[in-house]
């Protein structure tokens, strides 16, 4: 390991034997003032995020707003880590909540401030320290990240933005100084990362793809289902892990929901990301646009149908498709990461259930009907770790988030991340 690294994984620890003893409340305070940080300089934070990925401004913005808000959050939570005392049969008799140590984050580009935040405030609030690999196309968010901490009072080796190589990120699972990782992004990544860390011992959390389902039945508000529908695959450039990307329609209701659908999706066309009216920006680098061409034709050449096909309209640039799939086609289990639907037609429930089960992911399903027992049905059923009915699932940090399957496991956000990572001590005494 080069010797810069090797520096620097001792500065965290050397911060987080300090770290670990400031009491729950008195770090609570430095997150109301990374909130104000946030809030005061949002429009700044945003332009960078979009500078770096393509992502329309007025959504940028409100990711800047997301991440003060869970700032707010955990500067208010509860102390669920204090000491607890069991009656028992002993004099003493205690859990404590320990925190694990220096915690690496290995982050992705798509939302480059919230996955970040995310994992980091939590993991620090519960006494750990972390060190930052953020995305290769988001440094200048991981710099700043790393800066606004510090401003926040942080003390230096708190919170650590590093640019390292994915061999170096080897290389750091593998020291005895990481006591942890947390991965946000693809599938592949995960796995790589899964297999450093298993081979090393370390707690691992992975938050990674998913293909969601969007399910909507006979009895649905169809309007409302396709508004929302166009708005989960196309928000931040159809590039969101938790989005719907196949919509699973009622024979009955199919036609009706496609025309408003498409209707719907007309709103979306690429325009300047910078520009504050704009709703679709750009794909966020030229090999992620290929691929998804690329994954566009081998449907097609399969056997979907493109009900409005997707049209590259300069570099980077798409004209948001929609494909009419049968559940055969091998499209249908990739995970399609840009501006295309899939659109598959079933029969009754039970068949909308077994395609919406069918792949290996399983994150934010959601489903729309007027009949609560349906709504049981799905929620009970469908294998995610989150189900929305009758609205786009999206995270809200009061509430657990995690995947199923190959979409990941551990949990982000809620009052379960803060125990993530640490461990319960047990003392007994007489
Ligand atoms: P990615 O290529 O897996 O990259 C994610 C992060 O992992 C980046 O920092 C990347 O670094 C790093 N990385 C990739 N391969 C690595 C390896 N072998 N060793 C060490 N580090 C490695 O994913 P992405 O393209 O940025 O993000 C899109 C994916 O993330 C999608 O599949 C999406 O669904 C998923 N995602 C999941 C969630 C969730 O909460 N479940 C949220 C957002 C995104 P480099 O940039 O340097 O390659």
């Amino acid at each position: 390991m080069e010797q810069f690294l090797q520096n620097t994984l001792q500065n965290s620890q050397d911060a987080f034997q300090k770290w670990r003893k400031i009491p729950f409340e008195e770090i609570q305070k430095y997150f109301t003032q990374l909130f104000e940080i946030l809030n005061d300089r949002k429009q700044e934070f945003a332009t960078i995020i979009t500078q770096e990925m393509n992502k329309p401004i007025a959504q940028s913005v409100s990711e800047i707003e997301k991440c003060a808000a869970l700032c707010d959050y955990y500067a208010t939570a509860e102390n669920i880590l204090k000491t607890e005392q069991l009656e028992t049969e002993f004099q003493i008799s205690e859990i404590h909540h320990e925190p694990l140590g220096v915690i690496l984050g290995v982050m992705p580009w798509n939302f480059p401030f919230w996955q970040a935040i995310r994992f980091a405030v939590p993991t620090i609030l519960a006494g750990n320290v972390i060190v930052l690999k953020h995305a290769s196309i988001c440094e200048k968010s991981g710099e700043t990240m790393q800066e606004i901490f510090e401003k926040a009072g942080f003390p230096k080796g708190v919170f650590t933005f590093l640019k390292v190589s994915h061999t170096e990120v080897e290389e750091m699972i593998a020291h005895p100084i990481i006591s942890g990782v947390s991965l946000t992004g693809s599938e592949a990544a995960g796995r790589k990362i899964a297999e450093t860390a298993g081979k090393n011992l370390k707690k691992c959390v992975l938050e990674l793809g998913g293909s969601d389902a969007f399910i909507v039945c006979e009895d649905a508000d169809v309007s409302k289902a396709a508004k929302d529908g166009a708005q989960a695959r196309l928000q931040n450039n159809g590039q969101t892990c938790v989005a719907g990307k196949r919509f699973i329609i009622h024979e009955k209701i199919y036609q009706d929901f496609v025309e408003k659908f498409t209707e719907e999706y007309k709103k979306y066309q690429p325009e300047n990301p910078m520009n504050k009216e704009t709703k679709l920006g750009l794909m966020a680098r030229e090999d992620l646009a290929s691929d998804l061409e690329k994954q566009y034709q081998k449907a097609l050449n399969n056997g979907a149908k493109a009900i409005v096909a997707l049209e590259s309209v300069g570099s980077m640039a798409f004209k948001p498709g929609v494909l009419e799939m049968n559940p055969e086609n091998p499209i249908a289990q990739e995970e399609l990461f840009g501006p295309l639907a899939m659109v598959f037609k079933v029969k009754n429930d039970e068949e909308a259930l077994q395609i919406a089960n069918n792949t290996m992911f399983g994150l934010g399903n959601a489903v729309f009907t007027s009949n609560k027992e349906r709504a049981l049905f799905f929620a009970e059923n469908l294998e995610s770790g989150s189900v929305a009915i009758n609205q786009i699932f999206r995270s809200d940090v009061r509430l657990p988030f995690g995947g199923r399957k190959n979409s990941g496991y551990g949990v982000e956000l809620s009052m379960y991340a803060l125990k993530e990572f640490t461990a319960p001590k047990t003392i007994i005494g007489k």
